[in-house]
């Protein structure tokens, strides 16, 4: 198995390397969060062992951009900082599993084992298309990084449409999945929600295929 260690403190990241290869592992480290993302991206590695703050690009940031890339290589932070909050920030960037420093090295083991058991999941952390970006985990849109508030229902049909992003989507398949089937719903309640959600997120962007459904453009 080969872990990719991301820690610019350099006492902490050879007694990682050390230990880490003392138990089979093959290492590679790296002292800045750029240094890390681009090792990341092309280095083939089973997991990635990732502080928070590194220079050049904090650890939730490496984890964001290689998501952004649809990269799911596991992760698993290290922070100095603790408290639900910091935690919570963790797993909302895409990270796969959090521990506060200073840790336990048998505990930090057997975090890195389960991690790789579990293997790279195949779960986008946020949704992109264009300027629009959809966090399923904090129910949150923002369009050109400013906020778009969304009702429940308007929600729900933009995640669904950013899921399947590029395809054509038919109004069958928006009442299956976004209206509840046991409740009646007017025929014509997908072209009224297209309509409230192109005035919030652009019309450019929910095309209308005749004949056939919507197209969220990718
Ligand atoms: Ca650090």
């Amino acid at each position: 198995m080969r872990v990719l260690v991301v820690e610019d403190e350099v006492r902490l990241a050879d007694a990682l390397r050390r230990g880490l290869q003392e138990e089979g592992f093959v290492v590679d480290v790296a002292a800045s969060g750029p240094a890390g993302l681009e090792l990341a991206r092309h280095g083939g590695y089973d997991a990635m062992i990732l502080d928070v703050m590194l220079p050049g690009l904090s650890g939730y940031r490496v984890v964001r951009q290689l998501r952004a890339e649809q990269n799911w290589l596991p992760v698993l932070i290290l922070s100095a900082k603790d408290g639900e909050y910091d935690q919570a920030d963790g797993l909302d960037c895409g990270a796969d599993d959090y521990l506060t420093k200073p840790f336990s090295y048998v505990v930090l083991l057997a975090r890195l084992r389960a991690l790789l058991r579990r293997g790279a999941p195949q779960r986008p952390a946020v949704l992109t298309a264009g300027d629009l970006s959809l966090d399923p985990a904090r129910r949150r849109v923002t369009r050109a990084d400013a906020e778009v508030a969304l009702t429940a229902r308007e929600y729900a049909l933009l995640e669904y449409l950013m899921r399947r992003a590029g395809e054509v989507v038919s109004k069958i398949e928006l009442l299956d999945h976004v209206w509840d089937a046991s409740v009646d719903t007017a025929p014509n309640a997908v072209e009224v929600y297209i309509g409230y959600l192109r005035r919030k997120v652009g019309r450019e962007r929910l095309e209308t295929v005749r004949g056939a459904g919507y197209r969220l453009v990718p």
